[in-house]
């Protein structure tokens, strides 16, 4: 082995002690910290962040990196090194386009933009948001212009949450689910709902905490190499892939919000888990792509447990665990879980209603960055879709196009991942009946494992070493396609509203 690789280790190693005291600090301010400890730690956050932007933005890295990169060297390097340098090679490259002043400008207006949108937020008025939103618009045209001069804009900020994904795909995998879920979703709003009285119960927190506990052992969350904590939102985090975290939230009045939430963080952790320690520390360590993350979490959450034979074996265990259940038969449990409400929230959404919030994002996104649409005529662009797509209209902004916080900090292009999850799991389901059998079947014997088994060997092992189009290639041996996720919810849909 080379020195300079050697050396080249030493100092990855080094800006990894400083990631992981950042992420002990976040945890902790999200869980633990008593009120006041909020100073200490978020200025003990930017010393840390600083000292861990110089380095890795040092000439020294920077010589490393352009050394490694030399072909004598390069050849030398095995297939996982040889993705770690080219992608860290080429991310410095980038970086190193975009001038000082612009950057401490920009992360400047990310600050206020979101303090805006929080106000704007709490007073319902997109008013005091829109001067900022249509800043950070001007502002990452700016920074796309600098990193990314050969690509259109909108492009490239897909591509920073889903590498190799361009809107020419996206146009064709949302067109065609659009098309289908329309009609589909019209029949189902118009069809008998089922009656949730039964739902409206106490749950203790407790109880609730041993039912995620429950279900994190049920799926194959490693106790050994996790551990689970509470918070206002649930999130996932990972030190390394020995040592991945999940949050969730417990309110007494509903259970299945945690459940779900624990099942769905429960997907995230398992892949963090199973990636090879041996990319521990590296950009490949942990993934990276948004749309391949959340197909993981949704492919739990959603294809497997909101699949009736998922709960066939545990339905009794989790009954005790949570009395007020006795009442709810199974049958009753399997119809409230898959109950579509066209809603006004995303993150309150079923699976299906889901498909439009996300398709409505991806449109306006495109008007903004495609057709520069004025920043002022974007609610009620959004209000005419809800009311096209979901027959409703929201009452106020803070429930239409201010719900979510992604533009405030300039995260155009995000929207889209999470429904790419989706179409992904329509297509991992089809490929894993085709090698395992009717997931049914799986599911009923209890053999879930087994299917977390799959998808470690299949997606978890390589961390970030295969783009999301090359694990759908690996995975499924086909270009995208949402055929398979319109398959699953015609099917799934018909029998349970018997449309
Ligand atoms: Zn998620």
């Amino acid at each position: 082995m080379s020195t300079t690789f050697e050396q080249f280790k030493k100092y990855l190693q080094q800006i990894q002690r400083y990631n992981q005291i950042q992420t002990l600090l976040y945890w902790d301010m999200k869980g633990q910290m008593p009120k006041e400890g909020f100073a200490g730690h978020s200025d003990a956050l930017t010393y840390f962040s600083t000292e861990q932007f110089k380095l890795s933005t040092s000439q020294e890295l920077k010589d490393y990196l352009v050394k490694l990169s030399q072909p004598e060297e390069f050849e030398k390097l095995d297939a996982d090194w040889k993705f770690i340098v080219k992608l860290m090679k080429r991310e410095f490259d980038r970086d190193e386009r975009i001038p000082q002043d612009f950057y401490s400008a920009y992360v400047q207006e990310q600050a206020e933009s979101a303090k805006a949108w929080e106000e704007a937020k709490r007073a319902s008025d997109f008013t005091i948001f829109a001067p900022h939103l249509k800043k950070m618009i001007e502002m990452t045209k700016q920074r796309c212009a600098y990193t990314d001069p050969d690509k259109e804009v909108y492009d490239a900020l897909l591509n920073d949450f889903e590498e190799g994904m361009d809107s020419a795909t996206i146009d064709r995998l949302f067109g065609e689910l659009k098309a289908a879920l329309v009609p589909l979703v019209q029949k189902i709003l118009a069809a008998k709902q089922p009656d949730d009285s039964k739902f409206h119960a106490f749950y203790s927190a407790d109880d609730q905490r041993k039912v995620q506990e429950y279900l994190l052992s049920y799926i194959g969350f490693d106790w050994n190499r996790g551990t689970v904590g509470e918070s206002e939102h649930p999130f996932t985090l990972n030190f390394s892939s020995q040592d991945v975290r999940v949050t969730n939230h417990y309110y007494e009045d509903n259970a299945l919000s945690a459940m779900f939430s624990a099942i769905h963080e429960g997907g995230h952790a398992i892949f963090e888990q199973n990636v090879n320690p041996k990319l521990d520390g590296t950009v490949a360590g942990s993934c990276r792509y948004m749309g391949i993350h959340e197909s993981q979490s949704r492919f739990y959450e959603n294809i497997l447990a909101r699949n009736k034979n998922f709960w066939e074996p545990i339905y009794g265990d989790i009954q005790k665990l949570l009395p007020a259940l006795e009442e709810v038969s199974l049958e009753e449990f399997y119809h409230e879980i898959n109950h579509v409400r066209n809603g006004m929230i995303r993150t309150e959404s079923d699976e299906v209603t889901y498909c439009f919030h996300i398709i409505i994002r991806y449109e306006l996104e495109k008007a903004i960055f495609r057709d520069g649409v004025d920043v002022e005529e974007l609610p009620a662009m959004w209000n005419a879709k809800m009311q096209e797509y979901l027959n409703i209209t929201p009452a106020n902004d803070a429930e239409g196009i201010l719900q979510d916080m992604h533009w405030s900090d300039g995260s155009f292009g995000y929207f889209p991942s999470y429904l790419l999850g989706s179409i992904y799991d329509g297509m991992y389901l089809q490929q894993l009946e085709k090698e395992m059998g009717p997931v049914d079947d799986v599911l009923r014997e209890g053999r879930i494992k087994e299917i977390t088994k799959w998808l470690n060997e299949k997606i978890h092992q390589y961390g970030s070493t295969r783009r999301p189009k090359e694990v759908i290639e690996a995975v499924c041996h086909t270009e995208p396609t949402a055929e398979p996720l319109i398959r699953y919810f015609t099917n799934k849909y018909t029998e349970l509203y018997n449309l």
